[in-house]
């Protein structure tokens, strides 16, 4: 599912987003577990100001499990309520269920200390396209969620499903847009098949994506396609070209199919667990 951001609706998800923060307590926020850092927006950080935050590192089941770690701790250090999910899996709610009461503990106590017993608490799920939002509310909402109709304040349109007795979740996510002005976070995007890459073709994307796999993750491209990991990239991606019968007339090796195939593997999680980014590595904006 690519998609393509012009300033138009940059300014307009962002009104959205303005808009809807106002009316919740928690910003549940996911981000893609492959790309932590890339698969965010920081201006969440000025958006949700005030309000108790959540990250949920989706889609962790692709993502390398000694990265997850290393990425929950980082967050919690940051002061987040952190979980690792995969929000397809109805049995991570419980864990998220509790994270939630983690993350809105403050606010429970300063509505005590107000005399205000038992107000639910209200929640919104945020993120850039294609981080599993979606999946993700229809998920926790699971069967048994009754939309509870429009309240009086609540900009019309707005759904509130209420989860159970403590918590009530905003039933559209909130959008935001990825900085993939930066080359490499756009890079990292294109990897995961968020945005088409215009400057990169497929088979650049491929043969920077080997780059970083025979460095980060040596022999897993020998293990699923049998290739040498030496040489040049390129070289590498004809390799694969080859060995999986991608060839074009007169036996040339076809890099283009090859590369779609290679990239298309890396996305069905067919590679193995891989995460594309590092805590304290160089990601640009990482703050
Ligand atoms: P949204 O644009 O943020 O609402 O994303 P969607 O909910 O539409 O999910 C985008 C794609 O990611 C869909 O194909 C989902 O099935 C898939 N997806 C969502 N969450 C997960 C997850 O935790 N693991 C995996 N492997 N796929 C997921």
């Amino acid at each position: 599912m690519n998609f393509q951001w012009y300033p138009g609706h940059m300014t307009k998800a962002r009104r959205a987003m303005e808009e809807s923060i106002k009316l919740v307590d928690l910003v549940i926020e996911l981000v893609d577990a492959r790309i932590p850092v890339s698969s965010r927006n920081p201006d969440i950080d000025s958006l949700g100001r005030n309000k108790a935050r959540m990250i949920l590192l989706n889609k962790a089941d692709l993502a390398d499990e000694k990265m997850n770690a290393a990425w929950e701790a980082y967050f919690r250090a940051k002061g987040y309520e952190v979980v690792r999910l995969d929000a397809r899996q109805k049995s991570g709610m419980k864990t998220v269920q509790a994270a939630i009461e983690t993350a809105c503990r403050e606010k429970r106590e300063r509505d005590r200390r107000r005399g205000i017993l038992n107000r639910p608490v209200r929640a919104m799920v945020a993120g850039i396209p294609n981080v599993g939002k979606s999946t993700f509310i229809n998920s926790f909402a699971g069967r048994a969620a009754a939309k509870t109709g429009n309240k009086p304040g609540v900009t019309k349109g707005n759904q509130w499903i209420k989860l159970n007795k403590n918590v009530e979740l905003l039933d559209t996510p909130g959008i935001l847009w990825p900085k993939f002005e930066d080359q490499q976070v756009g890079l990292r995007l294109a990897w995961i098949g968020s945005i088409k890459d215009d400057i990169l073709q497929g088979e650049e994307l491929a043969a920077e994506l080997i780059g970083y796999l025979r460095e980060e993750y040596p022999g897993i491209l020998n293990a699923r396609y049998q290739v040498e990991e030496s040489g040049e990239n390129f070289e590498i991606l004809e390799e694969v070209a080859r060995n999986r019968a991608c060839v074009k007339k007169g036996n040339e090796p076809d890099c283009s199919r090859a590369a779609a195939m290679l990239l298309e593997d890396f996305r069905g999680g067919r590679l193995g667990r891989i995460t594309l980014e590092k805590p304290g590595g160089d990601n640009a904006h990482e703050q």
